[in-house]
């Protein structure tokens, strides 16, 4: 039977609040993301864009507000417990283990599955997505490329079969060619169906690539649209890409 009813947001952030030690970093923030969706959230230094990646894996308790994914609250759940449900951080700086070898790593992004056959297919998966990392499955982690780490850190993300990638300033420290090949990845991984959040200071670069943009500034959402529109808005022109208004 046919239904006029809209498909549940896989996502859905309602007030939410995030506090350190009283000093107000998030103030009340609406988000909405659907599934396989690519959306991003750009803003200065400061606007509380990591703060809300931190508080939706759990990492970072929030101070009042509401989180559902997949349609039920999650904002009382642990860290581990979200990432079970598929919901994966890539942080700032990658968080990758230097000592431990590319493989390590990408095996250290299954360790809440006991599925070892579907592990297996996922770990051919990012090989078949970042050829590079194949030819270094046993290079010490520490060694790698800035660009190289920052496949890897998405690479070890992809290994817990996520829902939802929440990404952080991927972009943050590479030259251009390396951003580039970086964003070519994370468009081959929305084609896949996964829903993408991704933070970027890049605001151009995360404008052209994302279907929807949401800007943030101290700690509230100040403007939302379709990427294309943001970027065309003389108020984002202004104020992110560096043009005079
Ligand atoms: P950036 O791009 O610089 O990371 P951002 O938009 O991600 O900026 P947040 O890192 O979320 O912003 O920071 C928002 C505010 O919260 C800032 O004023 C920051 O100083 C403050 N803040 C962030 N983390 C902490 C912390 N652990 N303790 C205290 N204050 C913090």
């Amino acid at each position: 039977m046919a239904t006029d009813r809209t498909p549940l947001p896989l996502l859905q952030i309602r007030d939410l609040h995030v506090a350190y030690d009283g000093v107000r970093a998030v103030r009340g923030i609406d988000l909405e993301l659907g599934a396989g969706e690519l959306v991003c959230l750009i803003g200065a230094n400061g606007a509380g864009k990591t703060s809300t990646l931190h508080a939706l894996a759990g990492i970072q308790p929030i101070a009042a507000g509401e989180i559902r994914y997949a349609g039920e609250r999650i904002d009382a759940l642990p860290a581990h417990e979200r990432v079970r449900r598929g919901i994966a951080l890539v942080p700032e700086g990658r968080g990758i283990f230097a000592r431990l070898t590319v493989e390590e790593n990408l095996r250290m992004g299954a360790y809440s599955r006991s599925d070892r056959a579907g592990v297996e297919a996922d770990l051919e998966r990012v090989h078949a997505l970042l050829p590079r990392m194949r030819e270094r499955l046993q290079q010490v982690a520490g060694t790698l490329s800035g660009g190289e780490q920052q496949m890897l850190a998405i690479g070890r993300a992809l290994l817990c079969r996520p829902r939802l990638l929440l990404l952080d300033e991927p972009s943050m420290g590479l030259a251009p060619q390396l951003v580039e090949k970086v964003f070519t990845v994370i468009q081959d991984i929305a084609r896949e169906g996964v829903a993408l959040l991704l933070v970027e200071q890049n605001a151009r670069l995360a404008l052209e690539l994302a279907a929807r943009g949401y800007v943030m500034d101290t700690g509230r959402i100040t403007l939302a649209g379709r990427g294309a529109d943001l970027l065309a808005d003389p108020r984002v022109r202004a104020a992110y890409l560096g043009e005079a208004p």
